[in-house]
């Protein structure tokens, strides 16, 4: 994510600093004023790649989910990429802003000129200038509430869907405002390049295509209730259905009106077009979800996506497997994959961190689809029963070789084991992790 958001920035910084200093030249100006026309410019075009960027990826581009490392990072980079934008808008806004600072500072006279438009170009450059700050107020409010955790989950869905409107407003505004010799420049290459790939994003978004040529129909095969928390759900899917790899998600839609959420798939692939799920109460949703499914429901399912995959394993590094909780639903499927081929099964330390060992529906489970695999160490580590795991732990066993974790479950264990690592073992860990959250 780092990587693309920084390479963007300097692409456009560059691109921005070839017309100032190589093509075109500063514009005819006193300093102050030419400072601020360039610092508008330089902020306005961050602000709209970064937004293209965000739009792009919004469509879920399943292509790019290899070299951006999966659908819940793709979902990271597109949210870090709306959230540098707006920030990148509402410098644009305040440089705009900045002029009657400077009037009174410096006075009107070394201003540059404004550039000359004629016929329709000049009847839309005031509606453009409007639709830009109209969208920077309603970006800067959606940012609040996207921030603010607590700002509850659908309405602010309901929300976001108003974002394509909003990104297409702004790049209306860029290309009626952003200077003409930009489009014979590396600069307007790019920018036309970001926004046609934003405005695709846009347009696919606003005609409810997203995700698509993904999406199958099913139906409820079993509902069980192996806790008071937690439902089973297993879906029979129609043809269509591409089949999946162990460690994928979908988003699964219940009920039509509620739309879809991301969950794993908790079973392995036997070709049967039949998938599990394993779906804690985590929240509004999902705390009434056990009671309203029985056998029989249609449901529709978009997927599979993700890059949480056993075969992704590098065969040379020592394997550590680490869930928390409802974590464990991607390595369920893993080690449902390996009873076939128990012969596959990579040497492995797999820790399940939960509250109770003992009220734990998944701990059975996990013993019983374990004890068939001879390479693979289960630890249980249950907080009731004082068990917590610490980056120590990990780092125990055959201390000097080179090791990769899988993580899947809380932020907060997955940073506090990261950080633990670091400071342990010097960089010898390379670290795996699902995100199950999106916003
Ligand atoms: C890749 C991935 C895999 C997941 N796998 C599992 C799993 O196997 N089992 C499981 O129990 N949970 C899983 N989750 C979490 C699950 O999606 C949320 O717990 C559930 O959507 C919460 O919905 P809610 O309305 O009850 O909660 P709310 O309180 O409304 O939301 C809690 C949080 O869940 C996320 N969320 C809610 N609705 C959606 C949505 N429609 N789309 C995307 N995110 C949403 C948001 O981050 C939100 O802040 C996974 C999440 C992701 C991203």
């Amino acid at each position: 994510m780092k990587t693309l958001l920084s390479s963007l920035f300097a692409l456009i910084t560059l691109a921005w600093g070839w017309d100032l200093f190589v093509a075109g030249g500063p514009g005819a100006g006193s300093l102050p004023w030419v400072v601020r026309q360039e610092g508008l410019y330089l902020t306005g075009l961050l602000s709209i790649a970064l937004m293209s960027l965000a739009m792009f990826l919004a469509a879920r581009p399943a292509w790019l989910e290899g070299p951006l490392g999966g659908l819940d990072r793709m979902y990271r980079t597109h949210k870090w990429a709306g959230i540098l934008a707006v920030a990148f808008g509402g410098l644009h806004w305040l440089i705009e802003m900045s002029d009657d600072v400077l009037k009174a500072l410096f006075g009107r006279a070394g201003r540059p000129p404004k550039e000359e438009f004629t016929g329709l170009l000049e009847a839309l450059r005031h509606p453009a200038k409007d639709m830009g700050e109209w969208a920077i107020y309603a970006l800067l409010a959606m940012l609040v509430i996207t921030l603010w955790k607590r700002f509850p989950y659908r309405p602010w869905r309901f929300l976001h869907q108003g974002m394509p409107v909003l990104y297409l407003m702004l790049v209306f505004h860029a290309a009626l405002l952003a200077p003409t010799d930009y489009w014979n420049q590396p600069v307007g290459l790019l920018l036309a390049a970001l926004a046609v790939g934003g405005v695709y994003g846009a347009v696919v978004s606003l005609a409810g295509r997203i995700g698509r040529s993904r999406r199958v129909s099913g139906t409820i095969a079993a509902v069980e209730r192996p806790a008071p928390d937690i439902v089973t759900v297993r879906c029979q899917l129609a043809a269509g259905w591409r089949g999946h790899r162990p460690g994928q998600f979908a988003f699964i839609t219940f009920d039509p009106k509620e739309g879809p959420h991301p969950f794993t798939i908790a079973s392995a692939d036997n070709g049967s077009r039949t998938i599990d799920f394993q779906i804690k109460a985590l929240g509004d949703y999902t705390q009434r979800l056990a009671d309203r499914l029985q056998p029989g429901l249609a449901v529709q399912v978009e997927g599979p996506y993700g890059r949480f995959d056993i075969a992704r394993q590098d065969p040379k590094a020592r394997q550590i497997w680490v869930a928390g909780g409802i974590g464990i639903t991607p390595f369920l499927a893993w080690l449902e994959s390996l009873q076939a081929n128990p012969g596959q099964m990579p040497a492995a330390d797999l820790h399940y961190c939960t509250r109770d060992r003992a009220a734990d529906p998944f701990v059975p489970r996990l013993e019983a689809l374990c004890a068939p695999l001879p390479g693979l160490r289960l630890h249980i580590h249950g907080a009731r029963q004082g068990e917590t795991l610490n980056p120590a732990m990990l780092a125990a066993r055959d201390g000097a070789r080179r090791a990769e974790v899988w993580f899947c479950g809380p932020l907060g264990l997955a940073e506090s084991l990261k950080k633990g690592l670091h400071d342990l073992g010097q960089g010898r860990f390379r670290f795996h992790q699902e995100a199950f959250e999106m916003r």
